[in-house]
């Protein structure tokens, strides 16, 4: 079975490297075909192949980069889903696994949301530009799964962290970006600045559990429409929470300073994983493990130049 998998460079992508059996994958970066353009991808498709395609690639960020830059992650995204989708159909791929995010849905709702939830209400405002491109996404592989009967998969994963990570301090998600920030502040002597205040809930799944999870999704015979994979509700943190157990990792012992100045966004999000437990019971990795693993390859990393920043 050839497998290909868009944004094969990124951090969801290099956790599925690490996780793989023996059918053959390709795993892709923007360098070797700009997704954004149907002809391009259109001969990307033609040339390999594929028998299964695992959707990744997309403009990606933190709160900040989705509230600075709601021009491109709308237009980007629509495009490259546009025109993978377009090509799976065309190329009569078995399976077509596309990601989400738990940030696409309803800013106001019930708690904790499920997959049924999705379209129920406008996504919060600081991300809707990425949100309605995500939301577009799942109803165009419905669209082709209700007329053409085509096996396209979503999956709705929550917020990831962990090797291979943007750590920009501006457009990164709020761990990598803390990582990056308290290395600094430990490094130089400088407050360990968190952004908001610190007060909004997140549900946080490791990249390699995520990965896992996304080739059980492959490789299985359920029927599935929509999964939300993510921790369960009980595992929810504060930012506060993670902001101190980064500070622990990199024994950093003075005060943490909020600046309030900032967005917190949207305060929760709060995911329901029973799908995901009721078809693939599954142990995850401790979050303090988890940051651990991803703090130790941060250093690693920067010292040797080898991160995105
Ligand atoms: P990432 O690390 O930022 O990687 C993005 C990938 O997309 C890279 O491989 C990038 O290639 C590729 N890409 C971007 N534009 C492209 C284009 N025009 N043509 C071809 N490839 C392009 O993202 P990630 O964090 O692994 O996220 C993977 C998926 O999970 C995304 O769909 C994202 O929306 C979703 N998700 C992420 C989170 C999170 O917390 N990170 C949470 C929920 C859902 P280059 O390396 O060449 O730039
Ligand atoms: P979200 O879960 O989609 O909102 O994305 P993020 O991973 O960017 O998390 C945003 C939350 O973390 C908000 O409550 C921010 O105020 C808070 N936060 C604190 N410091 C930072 C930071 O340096 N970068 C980001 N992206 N968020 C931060």
């Amino acid at each position: 079975m050839k497998v290909l998998v868009t944004g094969g460079s990124g951090m969801v992508g290099n956790a599925i490297k690490r996780n793989i059996d023996d059918d053959i994958y390709l795993f892709l970066s923007s360098k070797d075909c700009d997704l954004s353009n149907l002809e391009d991808t259109d001969k990307l498709f033609k040339n390999f192949s594929p028998d299964f395609v695992i959707h990744l690639a997309a403009c990606v960020g933190g709160l900040f980069k989705n509230m600075n830059n709601k021009v491109e992650m709308l237009e980007k995204n629509l495009l490259i889903n546009f025109n993978v989708i377009k090509c799976c159909h065309k190329y009569k791929i078995k399976k077509c696994i596309s990601c989400l995010s738990t940030c696409i849905f309803p800013d106001k709702t019930k708690y904790p949301i499920n997959e049924n939830m999705l379209h129920n209400g406008p996504p919060h405002t600081s991300n809707d530009a990425y949100a309605y491109s995500k939301r577009l996404l799942e109803i165009h592989s419905r669209a082709y799964r209700e007329n053409f009967n085509n096996n396209f998969v979503c999956v709705i994963p929550t917020n990831i962290y962990g090797r291979n990570d943007n750590y920009s301090l501006t457009d990164g998600h709020v761990i990598p970006a803390l990582i990056h920030r308290c290395y600094l502040a430990k490094r130089d002597g400088l407050n360990f600045i968190v952004k908001g205040s610190g007060k909004p809930l997140r549900q946080f799944i490791y990249s390699d559990d995520l990965a896992k999870l996304i080739l059980k999704v492959l490789y299985c015979d359920y029927e599935i429409e929509n999964i939300i994979l993510s921790v369960p509700p009980r595992d929810e943190v504060s930012i506060k929470d993670i902001a101190t157990m980064i500070a622990r990792n990199f024994d950093y012992e003075k005060k943490l300073v909020f600046d309030q100045t900032y967005s917190d966004g949207q305060y929760k999000k709060t995911a329901d994983n029973s799908l995901l437990m009721d078809l693939f019971m599954f142990n995850f990795t401790n979050i303090e493990d988890g940051l651990k693993d991803t703090v130790n390859w941060f250093i690693e990393n920067y010292q040797n130049k080898n991160i995105r920043l």
